[in-house]
């Protein structure tokens, strides 16, 4: 099969960071089910994998962790030949450590990560755990479906962490690919949806998908948050964030890292049963129901495909910001 390679052992250079080469297709395992990979989205975790910003955990890994694929071997009950799948970042959890037991396995102690601790989806073919497989509800078609699979799982997640309720009046810091599904939800659940965020592209994006305020980085909401959520590495803007709500609030930080945290005021800031959480990895119930509310309301984020040899240039585009839509290599 093709793949595209990231090999943690040689000296890479930006936009030549994958080798896209011939390997032995691979032969699922026991309890595995074999993909041939329909679509997988680029995220911008990808980006880090590849400039190491995450230690290499393998020394040669396939990344792609929005797969969409079709099952063509090792078939289950559930998962008959032929089932449209949808995999995401969580490949597997050892499910009997404390948090697998207490219905958190999104904080398991050995998780698998697929296109980082596991081959992923820049290939022709993946073998994927078959309990991580999520069956896609029909109507929802590749290319479309694959930005779904991080940015929307994960953004969704973090508008259930921060507890959001129908008809509330929601933040959102920062308007990527995660956001711009977030919205979509939110709307769905009948929310006022208030943007900050830098730079114009992203600015006039939120409007069009009707967002009711929109403000640039320095701005304040004209009227008091419920929740927010930012998407910004930025703890300045989780301050910003914190700002902005009314008492009993939350703020949600959907990132893997933070700059810094700078110092606040608590009496002003944090007083009055604000709360700040961070937002870790995903279950397969948010991915669930996060897909079947996708297919329910029609979500069509805007997509740009790239064949499997043009790997590094999929990963550029995420990188640029270059793409007019989100990244998806279809192989
Ligand atoms: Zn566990
Ligand atoms: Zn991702």
């Amino acid at each position: 099969m093709r793949a595209a390679v990231f090999d943690s052992t040689r000296n890479t250079v930006p936009g030549a960071w994958l080798s896209i080469e011939d390997l032995p297709t691979p032969e699922p395992a026991p309890a595995q089910v074999l993909l041939k990979v329909l679509a997988c989205g680029v995220c911008r975790t990808d980006l880090h994998i590849v400039e190491r910003d995450l230690p290499p955990i393998q020394p040669r890994i396939i990344p792609g962790h929005q797969i969409v694929g079709e099952i063509i071997a090792g078939p289950t009950t559930a998962l008959p030949l032929g089932t449209r799948v949808g995999v995401s970042w969580m490949g597997g959890v050892d499910g009997d450590c404390w948090f697998c037991r207490h219905n958190m396995e999104n904080l398991c102690d050995h998780p698998v990560f697929t296109g980082y601790s596991v081959n992923g989806g820049y290939a022709e073919f993946t073998a994927v755990r078959a309990d991580f497989a999520n069956p896609l509800p029909a109507g929802l078609d590749p290319l479309h479906a694959a930005p779904l699979l991080c940015a929307g799982i994960i953004g969704f997640r973090s508008l259930r962490i921060a507890g959001v309720e129908r008809g509330e009046r929601v933040g959102l810091y920062g308007f990527g690919s995660s956001a711009s599904l977030a919205i979509r939800v939110l709307h769905a659940w009948d929310c006022e949806v208030y943007v900050v965020t830098r730079g114009e592209a992203h600015r006039k994006a939120a409007e069009a998908l009707g967002a009711k305020w929109v403000g640039d980085e320095d701005a304040r909401p004209p009227l008091p948050l419920d929740r927010a959520i930012t998407f910004a590495p930025s703890g300045k803007v989780v301050v910003d964030a914190l700002a902005a709500l009314r008492k009993g609030g939350v703020v949600a930080i959907n990132a893997i890292h933070l700059d810094q945290m700078p110092a606040f005021d608590y009496d002003r800031l944090l007083w009055g049963e604000r709360q700040l959480r961070s937002v870790t990895n995903m279950t397969r119930q948010d991915a669930r129901d996060f897909l079947t509310l996708a297919r329910d309301h029609n979500f069509r984020p805007t997509a740009v495909s790239f064949p499997l040899e043009d790997a590094n240039r999929a990963l550029e585009a995420v990188k640029d910001e270059t793409a007019d839509g989100s990244a998806v290599i279809v192989p």
